[in-house]
């Protein structure tokens, strides 16, 4: 059975919900393999914070990597690459030594995310890399207490770099295998930020067909089956109309905006990669839906909504 969050959330007076987050947040440079908001506000994050002063109710959710140590998203051992079975005991480009990026070791990059306005920080992934073929994607075959260990070193950078708990995960690449999820769960987190559908239609009973887990609902937070885990969708990103944005809102639903914080890599260009097109272009579609929808629209973090889920839970079971 499932259980669909369509309503019980939102605060008196509002009718609908606005999320942005950004994913891949860590503390690479320019001068690294990724410009990924080590360059602080001299790098993609300035961008962010211009939006911000422009949007003074946009709240953002940063997906950030405790220890990044991906360099190439692809295989470039290319021969090993070719070879089945042996292929998945190795990684197939070199990789960061354990430690480099760790958050812990860039207080300067801590204190920056920490000091952005209505910002929260999330995990996204302890190394975001894996052995294999698929390399960003981290979470694949490991059982579910493996998933944990991933999920509490993670955590203890985050305790060591003075970041408080996430509450949530967005994994690394979509993949989102049952034993994450009864991870997520047991570990305590609240909510998982699993799928990516920007192509279904919008209607109140659509569910997810893209990225990442399928058929959960694509405009309302749904619990996981047999957990309690908040499930959210990332339903609308650079390459959508405003009118999508518009029809979710317009059902009630929550917009949860995706960007990721490296444009480019090599000949690689992420179609939701923070630049300053993008930014305007949520710059204009913000204003639309103000324009829209007026105070009814609640500007809101995944975070924030995961603890008024919790509280209409709550309320729900208390006696009358
Ligand atoms: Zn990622």
């Amino acid at each position: 059975m499932r259980t669909v969050l369509n309503s019980g959330w939102l605060p008196p007076g509002k009718t609908c919900a606005v999320c942005f987050s950004i994913d891949d947040i860590h503390p690479g440079k320019a001068t690294d393999a990724y410009e990924a908001g080590g360059d602080c506000e001299k790098g993609r994050l300035g961008l962010l914070q211009e939006l911000k002063r422009r949007q003074p109710e946009l709240h953002t959710t940063l997906f950030v990597t405790a220890d990044w140590r991906e360099i190439s998203p692809h295989p470039t051992r290319t021969l090993l690459a070719r070879i089945p079975a042996l292929r998945d005991r190795f990684y197939l480009s070199p990789i960061l030594p354990k430690g480099t990026m760790s958050l812990a070791r860039h207080p300067e990059v801590v204190a920056y995310l920490r000091s952005l306005p209505r910002t929260e920080l999330a995990l996204h992934g302890l190394h975001h890399v894996h052995r294999g073929l698929n390399l960003p994607v981290e979470f694949q075959q490991q059982p579910v207490d493996t998933c944990i260990d991933i999920l509490t070193e993670a955590q203890e950078i985050f305790r060591q770099a003075g970041i408080p708990a996430a509450d949530g995960l967005q994994p690394p690449a979509w993949n989102t295998p049952p034993a994450l999820v009864e991870a997520c769960s047991r570990a305590g987190l609240s909510y998982l930020a699993g799928a990516r559908d920007i192509v279904t239609p919008v209607s109140a009973d659509a569910v997810t067909a893209m990225s990442g887990p399928r058929g959960m609902s694509l405009i309302f937070p749904e619990l996981f089956p047999g957990s309690n885990l908040i499930h959210f969708t990332s339903n609308w990103q650079a390459t959508s109309r405003p009118e999508r944005a518009l029809d979710i809102l317009g059902a009630g639903g929550l917009l949860c905006i995706k960007a990721h914080i490296v444009k480019q890599w090599r000949s690689y260009v992420a179609l939701d990669g923070i630049d300053e097109l993008y930014c305007n272009y949520l710059d204009l579609l913000l204003d639309r839906i103000r324009a829209t929808f007026g105070n009814a629209v609640w500007f809101t973090s995944m975070q924030e909504v995961a603890r008024a889920v919790r509280a209409s839970q709550a309320q729900d079971r208390s006696p009358v």
